[in-house]
């Protein structure tokens, strides 16, 4: 394995891993472990450049310290991309040599799955490392995170229901649900069973059809899908949704999605907040799965315990609601400062000791 460690300002360790045997060419970022060591998951995507995928993993990184945080986990970011399409090129010796990078990083850094990476490479990963959680079910692992981020979603989303419409009955409440992949699908049985009324949108047909047979919903394509009138935006497709072009259309109340990155910039925060659109900060409200994969690493996975554990997201997010009113700031800003106090103080924030109860 050849491996070549990255000066980059603002971060621990960033080593770029290349294994001839494998194929394997993968960047490990860790961006920050002062609650911890850094947990983040691992990415496989066809970047068209190696400049690109580090600039990635760099990006992700980062976004994950700030999650971790304001998770109240005690664990640092960190994130892993491999360069490859995952339809065609994964192998066993691919991700056993991914396992021996992990290792190489002597606890530094915790992997799971993520875009494109499943349990069950993960199974491969965890014959070189220990530092491996989203294991398959079969090996006492926590198995697929996204019905955890899906459940946390939707207490999030519960909770920008609560804010912005004085209830968190969604029995009626009409949603507009973008992307309908592994957390918008488990979302939208959330949310059909809670009674409200799904507008949907995937670039998938196949994937609208079968949310629309299953929970009648109706359907928008993806680009109307965010001028339709509504009570609740849940973008869970890529990032960048909400932009300049995309927030003048919105006719909603609150956006509360799984989405990671769903803001081009900060500044579109402020577009949100001075729209009177109360924006649920993607890091806060997506922290399901990680806050699941957490209970894993510390050894005693359990479901029940796992999913009791995502009610700390609605509790965060309702500070940061809170707060945002009082001040009259975007929410993106306020949980970016509540996370960067956390950090900083390596310890719970003084001021926002009831958001973080939940910490071991
Ligand atoms: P996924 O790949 O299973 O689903 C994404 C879906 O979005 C697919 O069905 C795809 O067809 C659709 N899509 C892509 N572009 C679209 C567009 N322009 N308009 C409408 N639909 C489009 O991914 P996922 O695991 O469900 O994750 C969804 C989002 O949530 C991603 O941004 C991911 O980073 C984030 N997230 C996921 C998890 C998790 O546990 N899976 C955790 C945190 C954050």
């Amino acid at each position: 394995m050849k491996t070549e460690v990255i000066h980059q300002k603002g971060y621990e360790k960033v080593v770029k891993f290349r294994d001839i045997g494998s194929g394997l060419i993968s960047y490990i970022a860790v961006h920050n472990t002062a609650l911890g060591p850094a947990l983040g998951g691992c990415r496989m995507w066809p970047y068209a450049s190696h400049e690109e995928a580090l600039a990635d993993v760099l990006r992700l990184s980062k976004g994950m310290t700030q999650k971790n945080a304001l998770a109240g986990l005690n664990l640092g970011g960190g994130k892993a991309v491999i360069i490859g399409n995952s339809s065609t090129g994964k192998s066993p010796a691919l991700f056993k040599a991914f396992g021996r990078a992990v290792e190489s990083l002597k606890g530094l850094y915790y992997t799971a799955e993520d875009v494109g990476v499943s349990a069950e490479d993960m199974r491969h990963v965890a014959r070189e490392t220990k530092n491996v959680a989203g294991l398959p079910e079969d090996m006492g692992g926590s198995g697929d995170p996204s019905p955890f981020t899906a459940y946390g979603v939707f207490l999030g989303l519960k909770a920008a229901a609560n804010q912005r419409f004085g209830t968190d009955d969604l029995q009626g409440v009409k949603i507009i649900v973008t992307g309908l992949g592994h957390v918008g699908f488990e979302l939208c049985r959330l949310l059909s069973k809670a009674g409200a009324k799904l507008i949907v949108a995937d670039i998938d047909v196949t994937k609208v059809r079968r949310v629309q047979d299953l929970f009648g919903a109706g359907e928008a394509h993806p680009v109307e899908a965010f001028a339709k009138t509504a009570d609740i935006f849940a973008p869970c497709a890529l990032g960048g949704a909400l932009n300049d072009a995309t927030i003048p259309m919105l006719q909603v109340g609150a956006i509360a999605g799984a989405a990671n990155n769903q803001l081009k910039d900060a500044g579109c925060g402020d577009a949100l907040h001075k729209r009177g659109i109360l924006y649920a900060p993607d890091y806060v409200i997506n922290a399901g799965g990680v806050i699941s994969i957490a209970e894993e690493i510390s050894g005693a996975w359990d479901k029940k315990k796992a999913l009791a554990q995502c009610g700390r997201i609605r509790r965060t997010l309702e500070a940061i609601f809170d707060r945002s009113a009082v001040l009259n700031q975007a929410t993106n800003r306020i949980a970016d400062r509540l996370a960067a106090e956390r950090l900083n103080q390596g310890q719970i924030p003084r001021n926002a000791q009831d958001i973080f109860e939940g910490v071991a």
